[in-house]
């Protein structure tokens, strides 16, 4: 199998500039890529937490202004273990600390269009014969709104194949007609059919329209953004370009999450050592303040509290939750009516229901693996990643079935406990009733110690793991390839 010269190309890596899932996707899927040997190199800004974290970088190209609105740049080269990077300095749109998008206020950054129009113009230019350094991409491989316009430059100046990815349709990049001149792309690209969308320039939109393939993080979440419903009106142009989309489940850092390892943890334990599971329960009872008991069943919320994650199901059904043999730990931040909410439940059940407002990386390890049932009835969940960390922790997820959650728990039933996929509990409807019934199903099921271990060990033997997401995206720039061939 010949080698690939892949770019890709990012707004975010974790652990040095991370907003959500598209930061850790950065870090794992390049490093999976380049572990299967093939060239590639991620492009992202400088901010200056990658200035800080690699001093030494090299300067690699000169870039002139490529467009009115655009500034001159360079590009420095860097590595992180053995991976190439190519950090874009321009120290006048990526100097600023703090959230890669937002100003100290909270706000989108007035020169959003221009800061990630030039990470999108110099993507392509990587993807193009007059690439600046002594390399060219096969496939540029963009990721969301903020690197979306590569492939436009790519369809309007010709280059190399391009991917995009779509890890949350909701947030399209959308700016004035006047970025069309500054970017320094053509007139004739204002069509309903080119970059436009209700009047304004929707990078995302323009990416999904020229692409040569399209990819997303799971493939029911694939489905889902045909659907108007989910599709944040671009439905019409994912069905429009479904043959070229694909949907590719993320895979987790199966190192950073693994029971047998776990820093964090009081007790290791693994599929076949499940009873040490039982003291990370009492230490986390312990610690989150709640009545030390194992006959109880704990639930665990690891979330962002906002609405796509429908926690506020739980807030309506809180008399029906404090009837039934259960505790609940919750760890979250966002929406402040859903933080007051969750204070306000945590005080009126104390000992049963413990809420810690905030972000806590090494709680929520401790959740995962002290809790007996994890929470995640999300509205919409693109891949998600709480519900395959806390099925490797042998602690099955209660979950709607939808986008990579519905990929990833299988429903108890006769039939799946017979097949040994059974690994959680999906919701029956959409209503806070639904929510209730689950929660009710678990407290009776878990009783059933020889049922229940299966139901864990059948979550904690699946593998999810990058390998087969590199694989199979893999096979998706060699499809890209070939397709921009055909095209020339
Ligand atoms: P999303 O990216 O939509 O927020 P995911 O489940 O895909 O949801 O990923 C969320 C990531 O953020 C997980 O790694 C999760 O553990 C982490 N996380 C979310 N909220 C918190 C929090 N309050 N404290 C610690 N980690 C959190």
């Amino acid at each position: 199998m010949s080698q690939l010269s892949i770019l890709f190309v990012t707004s975010e890596m974790a652990p040095w500039v991370k907003t959500g899932g598209l930061g850790d996707v950065s870090a794992a899927l390049p490093a999976a890529l380049h572990k299967a040997g093939h060239d590639v190199r991620v492009l992202i800004p400088n901010y200056p937490a990658l200035q800080a974290a690699f001093p030494q970088a090299r300067l690699a190209a000169q870039l002139p202004a490529l467009a009115p609105g655009l500034p001159p740049a360079r590009l420095l080269s860097a590595e992180t273990d053995g991976l190439p990077l190519l950090l874009l300095d321009c120290p006048e749109l990526y100097g600023h600390a703090g959230n890669p998008y937002l100003d100290d206020h909270g706000h989108d950054r007035q020169d959003n269009p221009i800061r990630f129009g030039l990470l999108s113009r110099i993507a392509a230019l990587l993807g193009q014969a007059h690439s600046p350094i002594d390399w060219q991409a096969n496939v540029v491989h963009v990721n969301d709104w903020q690197s979306a316009m590569a492939p436009v430059y790519l369809h309007f100046e010709g280059g190399s194949a391009s991917v995009i990815t779509v890890h949350n349709i909701a947030f399209m990049g959308c700016f004035g007609h006047e970025y069309l001149a500054s970017l320094g792309l053509p007139q004739h690209a204002w069509r309903f059919d080119g970059v436009e969308f209700h009047g304004q320039l929707s990078f995302l939109k323009a990416g999904l329209q020229f692409a040569t393939r399209i990819s997303t993080v799971s493939p029911t979440y694939a489905r889902e953004i045909q659907d108007e419903h989910f599709g944040y009106g671009l439905a019409p142009l994912m069905r429009h370009r479904e043959s070229a989309l694909r949907g590719i489940l993320n895979g987790i850092d199966t190192e950073i999450w693994n029971p047998s390892t776990d820093p964090e943890l009081v007790s290791h334990y693994a599929a076949n050592r499940l009873a040490a599971k039982r003291k990370n329960k009492s230490a986390l009872q312990e610690e989150m303040g709640l009545e030390v008991a194992d006959d109880v069943t704990l639930f665990g919320v690891i979330s962002r509290l906002t609405h796509q994650k429908g926690l506020d199901l739980l807030l309506t059904i809180q008399d029906g939750m404090a009837a039934l043999p259960m505790q609940l730990a919750v760890l979250g931040s966002g929406e402040r009516d859903l933080e007051a909410g969750f204070s306000a439940l945590a005080k009126r059940y104390p000992g049963k229901i413990a809420v810690k407002l905030g972000f806590d990386e090494a709680l929520a390890h401790r959740i995962e693996a002290g809790a007996d049932c994890f929470l995640m009835p999300s509205r919409f969940e693109p891949c998600g990643l709480n519900q395959m960390y806390s099925l490797r922790y042998g602690t099955p997820p209660i979950v709607r079935a939808t986008g990579g959650l519905a990929d990833t728990v299988v429903d108890v039933s006769e039939e799946t406990l017979a097949n040994m996929t059974a690994n959680g509990f999906v919701l029956r409807d959409d209503t806070p009733h639904a929510m209730w019934l689950a929660m009710e199903r678990v407290c009776r099921s878990r009783p059933d110690k020889r049922q229940w271990l299966r139901i864990q060990q059948n979550g904690m033997r699946r593998d999810f793991s990058w390998k087969q997401a590199a694989h199979d995206y893999i096979s998706l720039y060699r499809d890209a390839i070939s397709a921009r061939e055909l095209e020339r």
